[in-house]
């Protein structure tokens, strides 16, 4: 068995950003790679919704089909524009995965992106 502390390790040190966060998006944890990304430290964001990374030139459709998907246990997986602490934009490809608990019901979010801006 790994101890604990490894699986703590893996997410701080994964390089792709993840964000964990409470059933209506409100940001609870950010590994080292979400700050990278987006330029925001903890302190900036905890307590804060993910909608404050949107740069609402995304359509309204893509958050509708968003919450439509992950409010129903279900893993969404999509490409929206974000920006930087600083004002960048850059396009996320973005999965958002429900954690369950023991009776089944959604506990958290854990939220995994990429910048794929240069991919395009
Ligand atoms: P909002 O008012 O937040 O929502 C727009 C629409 O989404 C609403 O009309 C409604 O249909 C639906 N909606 C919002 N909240 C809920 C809810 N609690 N239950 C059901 N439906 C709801 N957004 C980004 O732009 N970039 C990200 O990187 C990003 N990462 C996220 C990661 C996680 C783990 C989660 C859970 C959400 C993430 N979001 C992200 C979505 C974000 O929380 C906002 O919903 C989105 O940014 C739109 O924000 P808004 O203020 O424009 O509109």
């Amino acid at each position: 068995f790994l101890p604990l502390s490894t699986f703590i390790t893996t997410v701080e040190q994964s390089p792709i950003a993840i964000s964990i966060t409470d059933k209506k998006a409100k940001i609870l944890y950010v590994n080292q790679a979400f700050t990278d990304i987006t330029g925001y430290q903890a302190e900036d964001v905890l307590g804060e919704n993910e909608s404050m990374l949107s740069d609402k030139s995304t359509p309204r459709q893509v958050y509708y089909d968003l919450w439509h998907t992950i409010s129903r246990k279900q893993v969404w997986q999509g490409q929206l524009v974000n920006r930087r602490k600083f004002g960048q934009r850059y396009l996320a490809d973005l999965t958002i995965a429900p954690m369950l608990d023991e009776q089944g019901n959604i506990s958290h979010y854990i939220g995994m992106h990429r910048d794929i801006t240069d991919a395009q």
